[in-house]
């Protein structure tokens, strides 16, 4: 989605409010597609005293799957983001600055830069779950370890020093 800010360009105190919703299915993450759902992108341009700030929130639920037990769940995910839209670059600024073309700005790459930009590494369906049991595959969250309990001759050792 592109925005023209011609008009929020020379009018200080004008604002506009955008809503679109944009798929980002293609994305690929650890090798799985986690957003399958539409993502919703709210924001606003709005001018402050002659400089645009454009603000903008991405939110969507993804089809998220544990990297340590593999369930998949549903992860309520939402990302933040704030520049300057401007028409040239204003070098004594630590801000973001985005450059406008033409007057426009495509609000929908800057949301899809944002929400890229804010998905985890590594997700997990808690932080303390409990995985895989490496022996059986057993999910040790919601049911014992299927192993023979073989016990490991070091650890054989450490017990009979822990039961003196
Ligand atoms: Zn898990
Ligand atoms: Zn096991």
């Amino acid at each position: 989605m592109r925005l023209n800010v011609n008009k929020l360009l020379h009018t200080p105190g004008k604002r506009e409010e955008f809503h679109f919703t944009m798929d980002l299915s293609d994305l690929t993450f650890g090798g799985m597609h986690p957003v399958s759902r539409p993502v919703a992108v709210d924001g606003v341009v709005r001018n402050e005293a002659g400089v645009l700030l454009c603000e903008l929130t991405a939110q969507t639920t993804l089809c998220a799957v544990c990297d340590r037990c593999l369930t998949e769940f549903d992860l309520p995910k939402s990302a933040s983001y704030a520049c300057i839209l401007a028409e040239e670059k204003q070098f004594d600024d630590n801000e973001e600055i985005v450059l406008l073309e033409d007057d426009t700005v495509d609000l929908a790459a800057l949301a899809r830069t944002a929400f890229i930009l804010a998905m985890d590494m590594k997700i997990l369906c808690s932080p303390d779950c409990k995985g895989l049991c490496g022996g059986c595959g057993a999910n040790l969250n919601a049911e014992p370890c299927r192993c023979k309990k073989e016990t490991d001759p070091r650890l054989m050792k450490l017990a009979s020093l822990l039961e003196r």
